[in-house]
This record gives C-alpha cells, sequence and structure tokens, in this order.
C-alpha cells in the first residue's frame, strides 16, 4: 500500500479540505481520511490536490502542427489540407512516437485519461496493414508507456462528404463499408482495464446516416462519439443533402443516447439542444481549439440548463491545459452572453474530471474517493500565477495552469515530471514527420 497525504484537497464532491490521507493499493484508491498533520510514511503533496483530468476528445497526431498552422492566415478547411500533409506521413512506428511524446505532455498537466478519437487506419495508399489494428494499437501502447489511461474511439470514416468518395489521405482513414469497420475493430483486444475500446463515427459528413446503426451497435455499452456541428457550413451541408440538422439525423437514426459524446456542438438549434438533453447525452467542449479554428462559441450554458453533461477536450493540441479549457468555457460565454457568472468553478472541474471520466467510459474516474483509480494531480499555491489567489477552487479554474501541476500520480503511478525530456521527445517525434 502507498499512502499520500494531500495539504489540501477537492476531492470531486464537497468543499476543499484541509489535511487528506489517501490509501492506495495498486491502480485504485482503497481509503481515505482527514488528518491535519501527514503520518510518517506519506508521500506528502504540497497544495491543492484534485483528481486526475480526463481529455475527451483528442487527435494525438494533431500536436505536430502547434505553431505552423497558425503561421499565416488560413480557414478551418486550409488548416485541415495542413493537418492531412502530417496524416499522409505516419506510419505505426512514427505514430507510436508522436503519441507518445504528445500523452506524455498530457500527463505533465494532470491528464490521467484520454479520449482518442482515432481515425488513422491504413497505410498510405489505404491498404489494411499486416495487423489491421497496427496504428490503433501503437496508439494504445503510446498511452500505456506515459502512463495514461486510453479510450480509443476507433473511428468511422467512410466519406469525403455526404456520400462523396474519400480521396488523397483520406483513403487511410477509411475502412470501406461500416461492415469491415466492425470486423477490424472487433479484433481490438483492450488487454487490461485502463484501456476501452470504443466506437465514433467522424461526423454526418463522413458517414452516411444508414450506416450509424450499425456502428452505434457494433460495441455494446462502449463510450460512441461524433464531431458535431462544428462549422455552419457543416450545418447547411447536412440540410441540403438530409433536410435536418445533424443533430436531427442522429436522432432520427437512434444514435442519440447515453453512450454518446457529441464534440464541439457549436452551432445548435434549441430543437437540436432539446433532443441532446432528452437522451441523456455529453457534449464535449474544446475551446482552445474551437478558438485556434475561428469556429464559434458553442451554448454551453443552454445545454448543461437543458440536461446535457459538459466535458472538456484538447482535440487539436493548439493548447494542452484543460485548465485553460475549463476556465474558457466560463470566459467564452461572458463574450458571447455579455453576462458573468454562468459556471461555477466546482462544475467545470467536475466537467474535467468526473464526468469526463464517465463519458470516456471510465465511471471509476475523476474523484478521490474509495475505488476510484487512484490519480491525484497536485497544483503549487505559491508559483507567480496562483500565489495570493486562495487555495479554492476557484484558484485551481480561473488562476491556475498546466506549468503548475507539480505532482501526478496517475493509476496509482507516480510520475516523474521531467518537462525538459517530454520536450526533447515531442521535437524529436514532430522533426521527423514535419517539413517545415
Ligand atoms: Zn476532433
Amino acid at each position: 500500500m502507498t499512502t499520500f497525504w494531500c495539504e489540501r484537497a477537492w476531492t470531486g464532491v464537497e468543499e476543499v479540505v484541509d489535511g487528506l490521507v489517501v490509501e492506495v493499493v495498486g491502480t485504485h484508491i482503497v481509503a481515505t481520511r482527514a488528518l491535519p498533520e501527514p503520518p510518517g510514511d506519506a508521500i506528502r503533496l504540497a497544495g491543492l490536490t484534485i483528481p486526475g483530468l480526463a481529455n475527451c476528445h483528442s487527435h494525438a497526431f494533431h500536436r505536430a502542427l502547434r505553431g505552423r498552422t497558425q503561421r499565416e492566415r488560413g480557414t478551418f478547411w486550409t488548416w485541415r489540407e495542413t493537418m492531412y500533409g502530417v496524416a499522409g506521413r505516419l506510419d505505426p512506428e512514427s505514430c507510436y512516437r508522436l503519441a507518445l511524446a504528445t500523452y506524455k505532455e498530457m500527463v505533465l498537466t494532470g491528464i490521467t485519461a484520454v479520449g482518442e478519437f482515432h481515425y488513422l487506419h491504413h497505410d498510405p495508399a489505404g491498404r489494411p496493414y499486416a495487423d489491421p489494428n497496427a496504428m490503433g494499437t501503437a496508439v494504445i501502447e503510446a498511452a500505456r508507456d506515459a502512463g495514461l489511461r486510453i479510450a480509443l474511439l476507433d473511428t468511422c470514416y467512410l466519406s469525403s462528404g455526404f456520400g462523396a468518395p474519400v480521396a488523397g489521405v483520406q483513403a487511410r482513414f477509411s475502412d470501406g463499408t461500416a461492415e469491415r469497420w466492425a470486423s477490424r475493430v472487433g479484433a481490438l483486444r483492450p488487454g487490461g482495464p485502463d484501456v476501452i475500446v470504443g466506437a465514433a463515427i467522424h461526423s454526418v459528413r463522413a458517414v452516411q446516416p444508414s450506416d450509424y446503426p450499425l456502428i452505434a451497435g457494433a460495441l455494446p455499452g462502449s463510450p460512441l462519439h461524433i464531431h458535431l456541428s462544428e462549422q455552419p457550413a457543416e450545418n447547411e451541408a447536412c440540410l441540403e443533402h438530409y433536410g435536418r440538422t445533424p443533430t436531427g439525423v442522429l436522432a432520427d437514426h437512434g444514435v442519440l443516447g447515453d453512450r454518446l459524446s457529441v464534440v464541439h456542438a457549436t452551432h445548435l438549434t434549441s430543437d437540436d439542444i432539446n433532443e441532446l438533453a432528452k437522451a441523456r447525452c455529453y457534449a464535449t467542449f474544446c475551446p482552445t481549439t474551437e478558438r485556434d479554428l475561428a469556429d464559434g462559441v458553442g451554448p454551453s450554458v443552454a445545454l448543461a440548463a437543458a440536461g446535457v453533461t459538459i466535458t472538456l477536450g484538447s482535440d487539436s493540441h493548439a493548447v494542452i491545459d484543460l485548465f485553460e479549457e475549463m476556465r474558457a468555457v466560463e470566459l467564452d460565454e461572458r463574450l458571447a452572453c455579455q453576462r458573468r457568472g454562468s459556471w461555477r468553478a466546482a462544475d467545470l472541474l467536475s466537467a474535467a474530471t468526473a464526468a469526463g471520466h464517465r463519458s470516456l467510459g471510465f465511471a471509476d474516474g475523476g474523484m478521490i474517493a474509495p475505488g476510484h483509480w487512484a490519480d491525484l494531480v497536485t497544483l503549487d499555491l505559491r508559483s507567480p500565477r496562483t500565489a495570493g489567489t486562495g487555495s479554492g477552487t476557484e484558484m485551481a479554474v480561473f488562476a491556475a495552469s498546466a506549468a503548475d501541476v507539480t505532482h501526478v500520480v496517475a493509476s496509482g503511478r507516480v510520475i516523474d515530471l521531467d518537462h525538459r525530456g517530454v520536450g526533447d521527445l515531442l521535437a524529436e517525434a514532430i522533426d521527423a514527420v514535419v517539413t517545415s
């Protein structure tokens, strides 16, 4: 058994407490109790300790684009072309190295579980590798080696847009038919409780609605994710093709439900919001990516008020900092509505911890409580950013950044926070797959 003592702790349910002993056996917490002073054998965690963060929407290889797609003016679609350049060069080995470095960066920032929306399946010509799941397996191994739990959201992508055939690098994404996608995914074996295999429909653009029931039914009980209404152009094209909004199309084909996370959910009608709420869906907001891509500001408050659970993701990894994502939900809402205080800090922390873990299929994650995964993330209360800001949930959400994380315990394992080493790994992995 390993014993930790948190100077201050937010466990996920109550207010911040002073002095908390956390006892860990293997990967899970077995007991917690209040104690003002650290017991002699405890690992002392000075600062505010919170549960591990869940990054619910990641494309690990997009990390190679940071600082590159911002160089010139461009649209969402020109960004996508740059992204396709990197996507065209990855093989299982370089994919592993880039994902490993990216996931190690995540762990440094307090992320202990990731939802990888994975669509890079085949070789550059679109042919399956000898192991048809070589790319997915590389991503899973990278997460394990970085110390992260992963929900591999294996993504079905069959069309370049509303039934049009895939083109260029998209050949790598496509299994040809939903049946072949299901058969490949069915062969993936998680190999332990730290890995969950879930399903994803790339978007209403990339998969025909008649295939949705097969995809949704392929992995019963597992998480199901989809990009939804990120750009007005997608909504317009969907209305033109199907006479319905993307949410309406999902509703018509039985995809909405409490396993489903809709990613972005930026441009929704009030009927869309009601449909998502009625079905008890999750909505995964990725504010730093959405601002980078000029997507717009999604209706987080209206969704939450209707009963949709908000979760968070760093998506394209323009930034990997869930503290920034948390406060962006509230601060973007302020700009959009000219009103302050729609989101409480504790509710944003819940979105980044317990709710996020649930949406990825890790129901026993995101809280410091017996029976939960032993994930502890400690924030420095004396950094230049956090000193003098108090030691409560508001400090964590509105003052702290990923750079203030001083200790990470992930699935019971104490992580060595080697910032320089992770920087070197990132530089090496990215240099190998970019051309400029
Ligand atoms: Zn995405």
